[in-house]
Formats: C-alpha cells, sequence, structure tokens
C-alpha cells in the first residue's frame, strides 16, 4: 500500500494506522486464497473510507469546490478498467473495476463515467468533508493572492499528494494493481492525472505491478509504473522501483511508486522526503512514513 508522498504531516499515526489496516484486509483475503485483484481493491476501498487520505471521503476539491475522483485497477493478465474526474460516488476504484469486467473500454470520465456507476447501482454520495472544505477556502484565499499566473502559484502550493495505491501477487502468481485520488487540490475542473491512465499512475503485467503518488503531470509524462514493471524483465521489483524513480529524479518529478513482481519480490521509493506505505509478506508487517 501506498497513502500518497510528499511532506507528510501525520502525528497522530493515523495514515500510517490506515496504509497499516489496509494491508492487513488485503492480506487477509490472499491467505484466504482470493487473487491478487480481489486484495487490492479491498485495501483501496478501505482507504477511500479514510478521510485521512486524499481518495473517496476526504478526497480534495478542485477551484470550482468540488470533488472529482479518479481510480483505476489493472492485473497482470492484461484487464485494465478506470474511471476519471467521477463525482458523487463513494468507491471509485469498485467502478473502475466494473469498466474493466463489464465493459470492453479502458476509462470512462466525468458524466459519463457517473451514469455508467448509477447505472451499475452505485447510489449518490458526497465525499466532501468539513476539514477539506475549510483548507480549500484556506488554500483558495492564499491562490488568489500574488500575481503569479494560476498553475505557478499552485505549483508553489503542492507538497503533499495523499492518494492511495496498493499492489499485490497472488498464491498464483497472479499480479495487480489499484489506485485512488481526489487529485490535485485546487485542480482545473475536468483535469484527470496520472492515476486513471493505463502505465502513469497504474499498470500490470505478468511480470510485475505498480501504483504510483505525486506529481501527476509528471508522472502521465514518464510512463512512470510502466517504466517500472517494464524494468522487472531484468531486475526485482525493488531494484526497478529504484531505477524509475531514479529518472523521476533526473526529471525533477515529485514521485512515489510501489511495486511487486510476480516472483513475490516488493518494491518501494520515492524522490519526495516521505511516503506512507504498509506491505505485508510471510515475513509480516513492515510500515513506515
Ligand atoms: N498523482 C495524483 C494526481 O496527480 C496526486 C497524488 O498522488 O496525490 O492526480
Amino acid at each position: 500500500m501506498h497513502g500518497g508522498a510528499g511532506h507528510v504531516e501525520d502525528t497522530d499515526g493515523e495514515q500510517q494506522h490506515g496504509a497499516e489496516h489496509a494491508a492487513s484486509a488485503g492480506w487477509a483475503k490472499l491467505v484466504a486464497g482470493e487473487s491478487a485483484l480481489e486484495a487490492v481493491v479491498t485495501a483501496v476501498c478501505l482507504l477511500e473510507d479514510d478521510p485521512h487520505f486524499n481518495a473517496g471521503r476526504g478526497a480534495v476539491l478542485n477551484l470550482a469546490g468540488a470533488t472529482e475522483l479518479d481510480a483505476a485497477v489493472a492485473t497482470g493478465e492484461g484487464g485494465f478498467g478506470a474511471v476519471g474526474a467521477l463525482q458523487a460516488v463513494q468507491h471509485p476504484v469498485l467502478v473502475a473495476r466494473d469498466v474493466m469486467e463489464q465493459t470492453d473500454h479502458l476509462l470512462l470520465v466525468g458524466e459519463g463515467a457517473l451514469a455508467f456507476a448509477r447505472a451499475r447501482g452505485y447510489p449518490p454520495f458526497n465525499p466532501v468533508t468539513v476539514e477539506r472544505l475549510q483548507r480549500y477556502e484556506r488554500d483558495r484565499a492564499l491562490l488568489e493572492q500574488g500575481t503569479l499566473p494560476y498553475w505557478q502559484r499552485l505549483n508553489q502550493r503542492r507538497s503533499r499528494y495523499g492518494t492511495v495505491g496498493a499492489v499485490a501477487v497472488d498464491r498464483a502468481g497472479a499480479v495487480a494493481a489499484a489506485t485512488s485520488t481526489g487529485g490535485i487540490s485546487l485542480k482545473l475542473p475536468g483535469r484527470v492525472g496520472d492515476t486513471p491512465v493505463m502505465g502513469a499512475g497504474t499498470y500490470a503485467e505478468l511480470i510485475g505491478a505498480a501504483s504510483a503518488t505525486g506529481d501527476g503531470e509528471g508522472i502521465l509524462r514518464l510512463g512512470l509504473t510502466r517504466l517500472a514493471v517494464q524494468t522487472m524483465v531484468q531486475h526485482p521489483a525493488q531494484q526497478a522501483v529504484e531505477a524509475a524513480i531514479e529518472v523521476a529524479r533526473q526529471k525533477k518529478v515529485a514521485a512515489g511508486l510501489i511495486a511487486v513482481d510476480a516472483q513475490g519480490g516488493l518494491g518501494f521509493a520515492c524522490t519526495t522526503p516521505q511516503m506512507v506505505y504498509a506491505c505485508l509478506d510471510e515475513k509480516g508487517l513492515r510500515s513506515g512514513i
């Protein structure tokens, strides 16, 4: 699991605890013999419900004060489904899974994604929390100060990425990844980031799976998760992730990555000072920030 990268304020340990809890829930699925896909979706759903993360409930607000959610799932067998700029749904990752399993499309966005979600039976849900609303009002007031163009002022204010993601490998050696986010605070309405784009924020092939967090536009340019997974042809997950993160560092892209390879190797690294993570294998639980 990752719970976002950047300068993490987690004084009460809620984010680390949330990531540990979600990783444990995913692990329990694997131990019960369920698929890697089931494990990553279960884990991401839990963090979509946790307001300490920027996904589902607690997602950040765009410039218009609304939430627009991005999410994706990917399997090693080539399955991929995603939603972008989706409003008013509790679990975007489940809608992404439905796009993969119930349509022959890869990505649905905006109104069409919402109509699809409603047709699939997802009821209206307001993900906005009081804390996010207060932060929106404060940040918007700060953004209005100064003379730089909007996007330059916005860039100066970005230091925390709270996207959530999970990767897993199951007993059969099948891998999967899932990622969910509210995107970037004060983004323009309609902006879709790296998370729901195959090979950018979320990716899987038979050899491995990866999920990213950080500067979405930079991650999109680099195709960061595809880069990491394709490096697994020659290297285990940890080395592959470090190689991809080194490319991000050279390109000055703030990014965090987690990955698994089909042999059960785990990898995580970031260019940022911190990344919330938790992982579980036969050696037990490891977590940190
Ligand atoms: N990568 C996400 C985005 O740009 C943000 C994040 O990682 O928190 O939409």
